[in-house]
């Protein structure tokens, strides 16, 4: 394997099975999984719903292509075409969310014939070479070649930055003037403006509310592209909204919204929705073999349809916004957080260093309790439990958290 392909943990852990919202190590132990495998296990480990599904469509046929016709994959894209908000929806799907944003890019491009992109500072899109070029935080850029244009716009991070100072309102106009600025300063036209409504790799970081929808006038004034990467803040994980771009709603939705993650609570789904004239611009052939399979579409429907049955978004609302303010909390005495935020069952720590969060996730795992980190400077704690989360879970991660973080304290 590559060296670059990082485990967490001093002592590395083998995941070997799960249920709800824990899962057990080669050694037996159990944790209280915050983390879902990259907010991928969105419902529950070993849902039986999704498991049934998969087994029997695996049990019927493992695969077809895309050559024949796949009633999985067409009764999965009229539900998300549907629940997209887009209006005439078109739904690809592809593997990963790095393949659905690559599609994303190729069909913005192709559309506007340029290849200039606007992206957030502090992004994340994926590990492609188009993906990469689109990605602000450096530490997932490996190189800065690329087949695209990019121009970084501010407003990712509502409390670092140049304009981190300034209120709500004022922060929007000061990022809305510098999209303005760097729009006449730019030769030709620009395809799209790519970016996550809650930065996922980069710590759980968002704008305040209303950005997107006032960067989408301007946009729309020349014919620029708003794509939403819903990877992570998909499918109600931000409790008050289905998708991120919800938050930005006035002028929604974007022209294309991409997706992947949870949809498939660990099946490897992802898939760009985008309005039919944008979708149906390709004038050349294209395909994923593996986008679509039964197996995966089986399990994609599956867990959908559970979510909205058990109104996993409402779940995530109550339970989250309990979890929430517990570690605000749990966070207030604590110098060594410098902040708390997030909505849903998406919450980001914030710490004082890189190390402070190191510690906090070692001593987390050794308390029962697994979670993620992130950030600019990998300084923020990422917890991202599974939707089905019940209140007793939220205070039992709560609770381990604020001895870890005690712990960290002490250990300096
Ligand atoms: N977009 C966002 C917002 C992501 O968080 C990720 C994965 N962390 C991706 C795209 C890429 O998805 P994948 O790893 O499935 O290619």
């Amino acid at each position: 394997m590559p060296d670059w392909l990082a485990l967490y943990y001093k002592e590395q852990v083998e995941l070997t099975h799960g249920e709800g919202r824990h899962v057990w190590d080669s050694e037996g132990r159990r944790y209280l999984d915050f983390f879902g495998g990259i907010l991928t296990t969105m419902t529950a480990h070993a849902l039986p719903e999704v498991t049934k599904a998969v087994s029997e469509q695996a049990g019927r046929i493992l695969h077809t292509s895309t050559l024949y016709l796949d009633r999985p994959m067409i009764e999965l894209a009229e539900r998300v075409a549907q629940l997209s908000g887009i209006p005439d929806a078109r739904v690809f799907f592809t593997t990963s969310g790095t393949e659905a944003n690559d599609t994303a890019l190729l069909l913005a491009t192709a559309y506007r014939r340029s290849n200039q992109i606007l992206a957030m500072r502090n992004s994340y899109h994926g590990r492609s070479f188009s993906a990469v070029g689109i990605t602000g935080n450096r530490s997932w850029s490996p190189t800065s070649l690329s087949p695209l244009q990019t121009l970084y716009v501010h407003g990712g991070i509502r409390t670092k930055g140049p304009f981190a100072d300034l209120s709500d309102d004022a922060f929007i106009a000061a990022c809305v003037a510098d999209l303005r600025d760097l729009l006449g300063q730019t030769r030709g036209p620009v395809a799209a403006l790519i970016a996550e409504p809650i930065q996922g790799v980069g710590g759980f970081t968002s704008p305040p509310d209303g950005l997107y929808a006032a960067f989408r006038e301007v946009l729309q004034a020349e014919g620029i592209l708003w794509i939403s990467d819903e990877v992570q803040t998909g499918w109600g994980r931000t409790g008050e909204h289905f998708w991120g771009w919800q938050a930005h709603g006035e002028n929604g939705p974007p022209d294309i919204l991409t997706f992947a993650k949870g949809i498939g609570n660990g099946a490897s789904i992802g898939g760009v929705v985008a309005r039919a004239d944008v979708m149906n611009c390709l004038d050349a052939n294209s395909i994923s073999t593996f986008g679509g399979s039964p197996v995966t579409m089986a399990a994609g429907l599956a867990n959908l349809t559970y979510l909205l049955e058990h109104d996993l978004q409402g779940n995530a609302r109550r339970v989250g916004g309990l979890l929430l303010e517990r570690l605000r909390a749990v966070a207030a005495p604590l110098d060594l957080v410098t902040e708390v935020r997030g909505r849903g069952l998406m919450i980001g720590v914030e710490l004082a260093t890189a190390a402070a969060a190191t510690a906090v996730l070692e001593a987390s795992r050794e308390r029962g309790l697994l979670i993620g980190k992130g950030g600019l400077a990998g300084d923020a704690l990422r917890i991202a439990p599974p939707l089905t989360l019940t209140v007793a879970e939220a205070e039992e991660g709560a609770a381990i958290l604020e001895q870890a973080l005690h712990a960290a304290v002490n250990y300096g």
